[in-house]
């Protein structure tokens, strides 16, 4: 089983079942969409088509803070070229107004810093934009003003309609694009939506709030498209090692995204930089890697995803754990820790894990353990989140009313060919105990021997 799990954004080269089928065999293990681009009903639509042909997390990624262009038609713009572009309304505007807090010679990036313009002019609430570096405008393209805090508004109206969407379509995550703090999460917590949340840190200031984001946050995704624009592009690599290192640290989600397989937007094959960049990411610890462009809009939709999986296949195997030492966290911290280390010393071929809220799975999973961890959990939502967790293979049970909790679960694994006669597996769960983060309980079996024992008394 592959550990690595693979995140694809839907788009138009993406949406039909055939293309969606074959990216889940190629390893697809969860479906993103951007609402940068499309309409609601679109998003409804891809929705129902993934839910069609596999039982995969969706990910529904809001813009909140972050800033985007709204072009009513494309526009080609040439170095020297000036350009008009107004707040919230008009031909050309900006999504969020943030007319106070610009200046003459501020930068405005366009497209994840592929155009260049820096303003001109400011007046009758427009900005007059000089081209320094040209391209084409189109609606939806991401805007950057790199280094100023802009203090634009959590959700818009339209990001609020696309949570109750996520609601009425039990999307598991929605992602929060330019996560600026601890704040910001909790004012879409404030929406009622259930399911987990994801920060996308992709600016100075998200960068600097991880720790405190993270206390409130679900995971994190290091959106690497806008934060090699908004931080220095050389300050990307290590932000994302160490954003991966807090994010294993704490038994957090933790996906690196954007333009991992960048070439094969347009190509069959990926350049090798590409792939060593995919084969890094996953050295440092993600949980998933993430499609962008590559699926959405791509040439090579399944190649892309194929390719992705062949990298994680040769890599993961290599994969060390980097979570260090800390003071008592809570019993489920500490338990993980020991089932490390007897993972280490003996031959254990499997371990299972019976988790409410998964977060017991997620720490054994930060260990990047050699063992497939099972994770057998009665809550259909948490089956799903964990579809995401390196080398967590969810299964949905419900055990409440087991008297013997291990021999019943071993029973329906063995019976689902989960586990086999001849090995020997690691069992943790939380006994006696109705507390959250409790898994008290390690019990090592070798499975015959266990449902011989089970079907004699
Ligand atoms: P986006 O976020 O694709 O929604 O822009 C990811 C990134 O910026 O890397
Ligand atoms: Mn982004």
């Amino acid at each position: 089983m592959k550990k690595t799990k693979i995140i694809c954004t839907i788009g138009p080269a993406s949406v039909s079942k055939t293309v969606l089928q074959n990216m889940f065999r190629a390893g697809m293990n969860g479906a993103r969409l951007n609402t940068a681009y499309g309409t609601p009903a679109r998003y409804e639509k891809a929705i129902r088509a993934v839910r069609e042909i596999a039982d995969i997390p969706i990910i529904m990624d809001i813009k909140g803070p972050e800033i985007r262009i709204r072009a009513a038609q494309q526009k080609v713009l040439r170095k020297g070229d000036t350009f008009e572009v107004g707040f919230k309304e008009g031909e050309f505007c900006f999504n969020h107004d943030f007319y106070d807090k610009m200046a003459v010679d501020d930068l405005v990036l366009i497209d994840n810093g592929k155009i260049r313009t820096c303003v001109a002019e400011k007046a009758n609430r427009k900005l007059c934009l000089r081209v320094l570096n040209g391209g084409v405008v189109e609606d939806g393209k991401g805007v950057n003003v790199p280094n100023k805090h802009l203090f634009v508004s959590t959700l818009s109206d339209r990001d609020i309609k696309l949570v109750e969407l996520s609601k009425k379509l039990d999307a598991e995550y929605v992602a929060l694009s330019f996560t600026r703090n601890r704040a910001d999460v909790e004012k879409l917590r404030a929406q009622n939506f259930e399911g987990a949340i994801i920060a996308k840190i992709e600016n100075s200031e998200g960068v600097e709030n991880a720790p405190d984001i993270l206390e409130v946050a679900d995971g994190i995704m290091v959106a690497r498209g806008d934060l090699g624009v908004e931080i220095e592009p050389e300050r990307v690599p290590l932000v994302q090692k160490s954003l991966i290192k807090l994010c294993n640290q704490k038994g957090k989600l933790v996906v690196t995204a954007t333009e991992m397989l960048e070439s094969m937007v347009h190509q069959p094959n990926p350049t090798r930089a590409e792939v060593s960049d995919v084969a890094n990411a996953i050295m440092d610890g993600s949980d998933a890697v993430m499609l962008s462009g590559e699926t959405a809009v791509g040439e090579y939709p399944v190649e892309a995803v194929d390719m992705m999986s062949r990298i994680a296949g040769e890599t993961e195997k290599a994969v060390k754990s980097n979570v260090e030492d800390t003071a008592f966290v809570n019993i489920s911290d500490t338990v993980s820790r020991a089932i490390q280390r007897i993972c280490q010393s003996m031959p254990v071929n499997k371990v299972v894990t019976l988790t409410r809220s998964g977060y017991t799975a997620r720490v054994i999973a930060r260990f990047k353990i050699a063992q497939p961890i099972i994770a057998v959990t009665p809550e259909i939502k948490v089956k799903k989140q964990l579809e995401l967790t390196f080398g967590v293979q969810p299964v949905l049970m419900d055990y409440s009313d087991e008297k013997d909790l291990i021999s019943a679960v071993a029973n329906q694994l063995y019976n689902m060919h989960l586990l086999g006669d001849e090995e020997t597996v690691l069992f943790t769960a939380g006994v006696r105990t109705t507390t959250k983060h409790a898994s008290n309980s390690i019990e090592i079996h070798k499975i015959k021997e266990l449902r011989r024992y089970a079907s004699a008394s």
